[in-house]
């Protein structure tokens, strides 16, 4: 069966067909965190939304190349360096290296590309002398680049493919600078923002003067450099669809002229405890508030994927008590398993000729395997409910045939392995991978920054540190290993 997902540019389920002829290579964009502040578990629920979409493709037999900006200059980043008297590398660096440390204990896949907005400046500059030459961008009186709606509309060009928008309390030429605005603030937005004295130090030299990129453009410029002008899936929470993930399209299409994204999927919103999430209530929880109360990555990875995408989920703390419930018993059968097929770790395994000999998979024309169920239920717009039900029902026949000493080594060798597949795309790991602590993988992470700045002394430091704790590093081309020493 293959694949289908909600298209949000077609408003339908539809059969994911990959532009390249080949059709096994996918190019997947999500935008990434703005990083000012630790992500809240909202914004987590879209990274491991994505992470299960890539997973999926993966298992599919799909080359992924995914693509997730790190967005280091924006209006709020600007307010907080203001605040805090620092720099903006200084800033902006140590919350990214707090992100990658979470989207590790959440066991999410590394995105094999995160472009720093602040990287891009000389491709950001082209696109918009590109939207300028194109006749739809401007240089306004105050010294910043428009993108003008009117014209780009005048061109044929469809701005509103996401949202309906209503062009008819649009007043042409009426102009927006803040990065985020509401539907009813259709106005045309900024490219680039001349700089002012609010910005301090950030700001870059251009064609049009001091002054720095809007938020939309930093994703059309990452985005077509890595992937080109056109690629396969575009993700994100469905809070950008408007302005963000329009402006993208306008100003992608606008320079290149060509369609930008054949599938754009949004996940849908969070609440917490039953109400919109925000300081003020109580309800407001990083990862890190949740480890504090004693939960574990995993944990909240497997209650963030028990809801459909785009579906709004209710995040309670009594959900994440039912996840370790959940947890302990697929770990309680998987154990089992493996104790039973020998495989190392596990308990004393028994011969076969002690258990009746029958596959733990069901033979043809019997009810579906795992294996079958789980992929028809993903293939079927990411159906995780359906699939988690095919995994308890597979865990319940599985501690049954336990029971009754049905299962050879042989048998529960093979459960193992389809267990392992499985897992491949929901990424819960095992207890043992899951032991990380949290310390050891802030260290991995801030030597993983001490080496990309090339400064070795720091990164042999922090090496020693991870020995002295008990845990070696094994550097890969796939990224570093830990290893407990
Ligand atoms: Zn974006």
């Amino acid at each position: 069966m293959s694949l289908s997902l909600f298209n949000t540019l077609t408003r339908g389920v539809q059969d994911f067909v990959p532009l390249n002829p080949a059709g096994n290579k996918v190019g997947m964009y999500c935008c990434g965190p703005t990083v000012y502040d630790f992500a809240h578990i909202g914004n987590w629920r879209t990274f491991v939304f994505g992470d299960l979409v890539r997973r999926h493709l993966e298992f599919k037999g799909f080359a992924v190349t995914h693509v997730m900006n790190i967005t280091d200059v924006e209006d709020k980043i600007i307010r907080r360096v203001r605040e805090t008297k620092t720099t903006l590398t200084a800033f902006t660096r140590e919350y990214e290296a707090t992100f990658f440390a979470d989207l590790e204990a959440l066991n999410c896949r590394r995105p094999h590309h995160t472009p720093r907005a602040t990287e891009f400046i000389p491709e950001i500059i082209v696109l918009i002398e590109k939207l300028i030459a194109r006749g739809v961008a401007y240089q306004a009186p105050d010294g910043s680049v428009y993108f003008s709606i009117e014209k780009y509309r005048g061109c044929g060009c469809h701005y509103g493919q996401l949202v309906k928008l209503n062009f008819e309390a649009m007043r042409a030429g009426e102009r927006v600078a803040t990065d985020e605005y509401e539907k009813e603030s259709l106005a045309d937005f900024a490219l680039w923002k001349a700089r002012v004295p609010e910005d301090g130090e950030v700001f870059w030299p251009s064609p049009w003067g001091e002054g720095r990129p809007g938020w939309h453009i930093e994703c059309s410029a990452m985005s077509m450099k890595v992937l080109g002008p056109s690629f396969d899936l575009h993700l994100g929470g469905e809070d950008l669809k408007f302005p963000h993930h329009e402006d993208e399209i306008a100003q992608s299409e606008g320079a290149t002229g060509k369609p930008f994204v054949k599938y754009w999927l949004h996940g849908a919103h969070l609440l917490v405890e039953g109400k919109k999430m925000s300081k003020s209530l109580g309800n407001y929880f990083t990862l890190r508030d949740l480890v504090a109360q004693g939960f574990t990555g995993r944990e909240v990875r497997y209650l963030l994927l028990t809801a459909h995408y785009r579906e709004t989920f209710n995040f309670t703390l009594d959900g994440l008590t039912g996840a370790r419930t959940a947890l302990a018993r697929i770990d309680e059968c998987v154990g089992k398993l493996r104790a039973l097929s020998g495989a190392p770790g596990a308990g004393p395994s028994r011969s076969e000729a002690q258990i009746n000999p029958q596959p733990a998979e069901s033979e043809p024309g019997g009810p579906p395997s795992l294996l079958a169920s789980f992929t028809a239920a993903l293939d079927d717009d990411l159906n995780i409910s359906a699939a988690w039900a095919a995994v308890f029902e597979w865990v319940r026949e599985t501690n049954k045939q336990l029971a009754e000493n049905a299962l050879t080594a042989t048998a529960a060798s093979s459960a193992l392995d389809t267990w392992e597949r499985i897992n491949s795309v929901l990424g819960i790991g095992a207890v043992a991978e899951a032991e990380v602590p949290a310390e050891i993988v802030a260290l991995l992470e801030a030597r993983q920054v001490a080496r990309q700045a090339r400064d070795f002394k720091r990164s042999d430091e922090i090496r020693d540190t991870l020995k002295a704790k008990g845990w070696g590093v094994e550097d890969s081309p796939k990224g570093p290993k830990l290893k407990k020493l």
